[in-house]
């Protein structure tokens, strides 16, 4: 869990600060009505820097987990404007005139620069590549690909699972390289500007390095065989997600346009497991608004519910429910080993918003997969 710090609009304002990090990984969030405390394996609060959030989360071990050949994968989530790009990225995105402070940059950058220190000291063996797609109203669009962003499918097959077609994958060596990739690629998302955050990205993006190791064959030991202590090649990835806010649509005052966007971001996160429909203050049942109905799906309808059931209990996980699921079905609950980061505000404006955020992550906690 990450915590923002109040911004300065909303210290001006008065708003009061309504979650505490209790230390030992419990988050306590009190205001008029609700006094609760989650647990969970770490809280980075306002005052933890960048630095503490990469060496806190497990991050450096998930770099090391993929250069091992693993499928890894860290999702940021939460409502707009509570830090998920942030997290990811730092500053960067915001202002493209100023390079940011190093302090200031993110979790892809810091796992960047392990990346590449461990694929120097391990020599020449490791062949590194980076491809960026987002998904904009349920379509998935190459970000790296030149000219105007291109709709491609997405295909399934028993030796690949899912996967995206002619999607384009990137060779890389240094930290200016991906760094220029993340920075073209980001550019072109999706943002489109809306009450909450005028940066607001209203698409999913996933940014996804691909670790190839070449097979080494040590000489044999004495006695053994050639072959015998050779490392075969593995093939690991290393998955950035980004997903667009998961408010919902009547807060940010959508309309039009960006209210087909808010329900694909929406279904998206329906399936992913987000429940609306037993969200804190709102009636029970599915939400509907006048401006678009979200329609919860039938409880069976959340991958991480479904996940976090133990294994004997499991029905089928629908990961066909949309794009997003689909691209991450293997990180979801397969052999790929996940860290989740809930991004949330501390502010008593967005308290419904960041129990919602909490319950989820609660929820996706649970998850286990087996690597
Ligand atoms: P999101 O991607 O979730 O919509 P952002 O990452 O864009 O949110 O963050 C919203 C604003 O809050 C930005 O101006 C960002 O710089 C600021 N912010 C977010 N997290 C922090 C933090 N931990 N420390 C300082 N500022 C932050
Ligand atoms: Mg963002």
């Amino acid at each position: 869990i990450r915590v923002r710090p109040l911004t300065c609009t909303e210290t001006r304002r008065g708003d009061q600060q309504v979650v505490h990090s209790l230390g030992d990984g419990a988050v306590h969030v009190s205001a008029a009505r609700h006094d609760a405390t989650f647990g969970f394996s770490a809280v980075f609060d306002a005052g933890a820097s960048q630095e503490a959030v990469f060496e806190g989360s497990g991050m450096r071990q998930l770099v090391e987990l993929a250069i091992d050949g693993f499928s890894c994968t860290v999702f940021a989530f939460g409502q707009t404007g509570s830090g998920k790009t942030y997290t990811l990225m730092g500053p960067l995105a915001q202002s493209e005139t100023q390079p940011a402070s190093p302090a200031l940059l993110g979790l892809m950058q810091r796992s960047f620069t392990c990346l590449l220190e461990q694929s120097r000291s391990r020599g020449s063996g490791l062949t590194l590549s980076a491809s960026y797609l987002e998904i904009y109203n349920e379509q998935v669009r190459d970000l790296l690909s030149p000219g105007p962003p291109c709709a491609l499918p997405l295909r399934w097959s028993k030796t690949r699972g899912f996967y995206v077609e002619n999607q384009l994958s990137v060779e890389f060596e240094s930290l200016e390289a991906i760094v220029s990739l993340l920075l073209q690629g980001s550019q072109r998302r999706r943002t489109s500007a809306h009450a909450l955050n005028r940066h607001s990205s209203r698409s999913h993006a996933l940014l996804t390095i691909h670790i190839r190791s070449r097979a080494v064959s040590a000489p044999p030991a004495p006695g053994e065989g050639w072959g015998a202590s050779a490392c075969p090649s593995k093939q690991g990835t290393l998955c950035f997600v980004d997903l667009a806010g998961s408010e919902r649509v009547k807060e940010t005052g959508s309309s039009g346009e960006l209210s087909v966007e808010a329900n694909s971001i929406n279904r998206s996160l329906l399936a992913l497991g987000k429940s609306w429909g037993t969200r804190l203050g709102s009636p029970a049942g599915p939400h509907r608004s006048p401006v678009t109905s979200f329609v919860a799906p039938p409880p069976a309808g959340h991958c991480i519910s479904l996940l976090a059931k133990p294994r004997g209990k499991r029905t089928h996980i629908p990961y066909r429910d949309s794009k997003l699921t689909r691209l991450l079905a293997r990180s979801l609950g397969g052999s790929g080993i996940t860290l989740m980061v809930a991004c949330i505000s501390p502010s008593s404006r967005c308290l419904s918003e960041t129990l919602s955020t909490l319950h989820y992550a609660s929820r996706a906690q649970r998850v286990t997969s087996r690597p």
